[in-house]
């Protein structure tokens, strides 16, 4: 039984490739600069901190001589309408917002600005409590009071509290749900979180009805 999930927005909820192809197309139009040359150039803004990385779109756009808060509203109705979120996320956040069964935030890594540039293009995920934080996700979890909580991501978060449990977000993988460690699964839909969070909240019903 869970009393908080915590979902990872880059390639967990958000289709960030979608997105990324939605903006570089639409800073070739508006700049004139070519989709190719600014792929290109992007690796030297990737921001590395042991495993993890984030792209610093913001820091690409000024080594261009633009101001990025200006590059960002000036392309807001280019990507405005487009559908960032994959269709099993569209799903299990209707179902949240339905019965909220647990306690959900969306945790993920990354600068605040773009992460929350991000995020307004999609209202589904505005009404969640939102987190943009560099910190490490163990070391951010480890910082909460314990609870039975699960974290869904796409990559693997270790070491996890002992309150804490994970579904690794693999869209490839051949089962919905397949035991990688006591206490880490892969899934490859996020039907799976709806269905595990749904029997969670059941479960503690039944006890309150007792
Ligand atoms: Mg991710």
């Amino acid at each position: 039984m869970y009393e908080r999930l915590y979902l990872d927005l880059d390639r967990t909820l958000f289709d960030t490739v979608r997105f990324s192809d939605a903006l570089i197309a639409a800073f070739e139009d508006i700049y004139k600069v070519p989709a190719r040359d600014f792929r290109a150039q992007m690796p030297q803004f990737y921001v590395h901190h042991a495993d993890m990385q984030y792209y610093d779109f913001y820091g690409h756009v000024a080594s261009l001589g633009h101001n990025p808060a200006a590059v960002a509203e000036r392309l807001r109705p280019e990507l405005a309408g487009g559908d960032y979120l994959f269709a099993d996320a569209h799903s299990l956040l209707a179902a949240l917002s339905a019965v909220p069964p647990v306690q959900t935030t969306i945790l993920s890594y990354g600068p605040s600005n773009y992460q929350q540039y991000k995020v307004s293009f999609v209202p589904e995920l505005q009404r969640l409590p939102f987190v943009a934080t560099l910190q490490f996700k163990q070391d951010y979890l480890a910082s909460k009071p314990p609870a039975p909580s699960l974290l869904v991501d796409d990559k693997l978060v270790a070491p996890l509290p002992t309150w804490c449990s994970q579904f690794l977000i693999d869209r490839s993988a051949t089962a919905a749900k397949i035991a990688e460690s006591a206490h880490v699964w892969r899934i490859n839909s996020l039907e799976t979180v709806e269905t595990a969070v749904s029997l969670a909240y059941n479960e503690r019903n039944q006890k309150e009805i007792r």
